[in-house]
């Protein structure tokens, strides 16, 4: 079965910068990830290099921060309340995740000053291109519950 739009998929993937060591591997948390294929659940350029593939197969994909995290924009640092972070201490370069109002959000810190920090709101992959090695694990046709929802149900998926 061929990967296409409504079909859900498990694979595990290892990611890296352009010729740099990995950054994470899904097997390092040992599940495969499950996406829906179509519903914007993964990165636009590695759903695209994943297409018409079927379980069994590996593919290596290099995807250019256009079609991954985005380019990096340059303005985005704010100053956030020091208390914001809690007790743990935090450093210059650090990546953290903030409770913001639009939920949780990862950022890196640029300057620690008294009582404010400023942070980079940018992903931090934001502005890299990025080089993925993905097996594909299994393919399957979505649930119409799957497809309504905008997400996998079960292993690797949402379970509720
Ligand atoms: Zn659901």
């Amino acid at each position: 079965m061929k990967i296409e739009k409504d079909r859900v998929v498990r694979f595990h993937y290892t990611v890296s910068e352009v010729g740099q060591e990995p950054i994470e591997s899904s097997k390092d948390r040992g599940e495969p990830m499950a996406i829906l294929i179509g519903h914007n659940n993964i990165i636009p350029g590695l759903e695209k290099a994943m297409m018409d593939k079927e379980a069994g197969e590996s593919i290596s994909a290099d995807v250019p921060a256009a079609e991954a995290y985005g380019e990096r924009r340059e303005g985005l640092t704010q100053r956030v309340p020091k208390k914001h972070f809690g007790t743990a201490k935090v450093a210059a370069g650090q990546q953290v995740v903030l409770q913001t109002n639009f939920g949780p959000r990862a950022v890196t810190v640029v300057k620690v000053g008294m009582s404010v920090v400023d942070v980079d709101l940018n992903h931090p992959m934001a502005g890299k291109d990025l080089h993925f090695d993905v097996e594909i694990v299994e393919v399957r046709e979505a649930s119409e519950e799957e497809i309504a929802h905008g997400h996998v149900h079960g292993a690797g998926g949402h379970q509720h």
